[in-house]
């Protein structure tokens, strides 16, 4: 008589975790007022956006501890099935598929400088340009091992982060864009015919929006705390333009979302998309700033990872599992290295024992109002009242 398997045993499966300490080299630390670049108008603009900061002992917040939070944790609480991979820099003509020639040329041309790039604290340190191409290059180098089937899932341990870069300038603490440029080469150079984004970071990932408003090819769905809050895009409205229309999917959520809302979002807006969109492969732009240990949001770890599992799910029915996490925001050390950790058990292939709910999360009723929305844009495009997007 054979015994019955033993659904409690969970089977590992291989996770590409991707890192670089060069990345730490990304550090626009500091106060240095005799410095150039510090002038009286960075000053202003610190004080505004970190009021009661110390300018003597200002201290960048998008800073090299958050890597080493995550990284320390995987090291100290090791998980079977990771194996460590070193990312390859991406390459000018990598970077230039989704940014302005003169727009790389101008950040290259900013290696072993300091200096300011926009108005809302980006910086640039010695170390920054290494750690930008090699944060771009993560995602390419995942992708590049997914299509060779080294593996299914991969995370990618990342900084400066990417969604707020444009086209043609920084922004958000971004240099390049790095799930886009992992997305392009997807799609450019490994024959994915369409790739399907989710931003989960709290923040709109505008840099990426811009980029794909008018490319049919890669689906991007983005749920964030709604406008006013950083950057103030990512409405409703915002779907994407010419052949791109519909190709754009924003949920904006109020402050105080958390674990309940966010899986709301996957179950009524993430998973019908992609199995109307049909993708090749699933990117995860997965800021962890929406842990209640941040700023404004309410989700914990165990959201994390619920959202990561119904993920590898969705990614295991439509495309033979191909699936790649790659960090965005997250501010506190804690919230980064156990939601970090979290995740990357399940891509392990453990199964999530629980996940905490709160009572009355106020995130829930914008998710059911932007479903709807979206699911009547889409009836408008089926009666051909607006155009549909290709699909296989
Ligand atoms: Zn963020």
């Amino acid at each position: 008589m054979q015994a019955a398997p033993n659904r409690m045993i969970a089977m590992t499966t291989p996770v590409l975790a991707y890192y670089d300490m060069r990345m730490l080299g990304h550090n626009p630390h500091g106060w240095d007022p005799s410095h150039p670049a510090w002038t009286d108008a960075v000053k202003a603009m610190i004080a505004l956006q970190y009021p009661g900061s110390n300018l003597e002992t200002y201290s960048h917040p998008e800073r090299p501890d958050r890597l080493t939070a995550i990284v320390d944790r995987l090291m100290l609480d090791p998980i079977d099935g990771v194996r460590w991979m070193l990312p390859t820099a991406a390459s000018r003509a990598q970077l230039e598929r989704v940014h302005d020639k003169t727009y790389v040329a101008h950040i290259e041309s900013l290696e072993g400088e300091s200096c300011w790039l926009a108005q809302d604290t980006t910086a640039v340190s010695p170390g920054s340009v290494e750690a930008a191409r090699l944060a771009a290059g993560a995602g390419i180098s995942a992708v590049e091992a997914i299509s060779a089937g080294e593996a299914r899932r991969a995370f990618c341990i990342v900084r400066p982060p990417g969604h707020h870069a444009h086209s043609d300038h920084a922004s958000g603490f971004c240099l390049y864009n790095n799930l886009a440029v992992t997305a392009a080469h997807a799609r450019e150079s490994l024959g994915y015919q369409r790739v399907m984004i989710w931003d989960w970071d709290m923040h709109h990932g505008n840099g990426t929006q811009e980029i794909f408003y008018s490319d049919p090819s890669v689906l991007v769905v983005d749920s964030h705390c709604a406008a006013p809050f950083y950057p103030g895009s990512g409405l409703l409205l915002e779907t994407g333009a010419g052949a791109g229309v519909g190709s754009q999917i924003n949920v904006p959520l109020p402050l105080g979302s958390g674990n309940a809302a966010l899986l709301k979002v996957f179950d009524e807006v993430v998973k019908p998309a992609a199995k109307a969109f049909q993708p090749d492969i699933l990117l995860v732009s997965s800021g962890f700033d929406c842990h209640y240990l941040d700023m404004v949001c309410a989700m914990d770890e165990t959201g994390f990872a619920i959202l990561a599992q119904r993920m590898s799910d969705l990614a295991d029915e439509l495309c033979e599992g191909r699936l790649v996490v790659l960090l965005e925001g997250g501010y506190n050390a804690q919230a980064l290295a156990d939601s970090a950790h979290a995740v990357v058990k399940v891509l392990a292939g453990n199964p999530v024992t629980a996940c905490n709910i709160m009572p009355d999360d106020p995130g829930c009723r914008a998710v059911a109002d932007a479903a709807q929305f979206h699911q009547e844009l889409n009836i408008q495009r089926a009666r051909g009242i607006l155009k549909i997007e290709p699909s296989r």
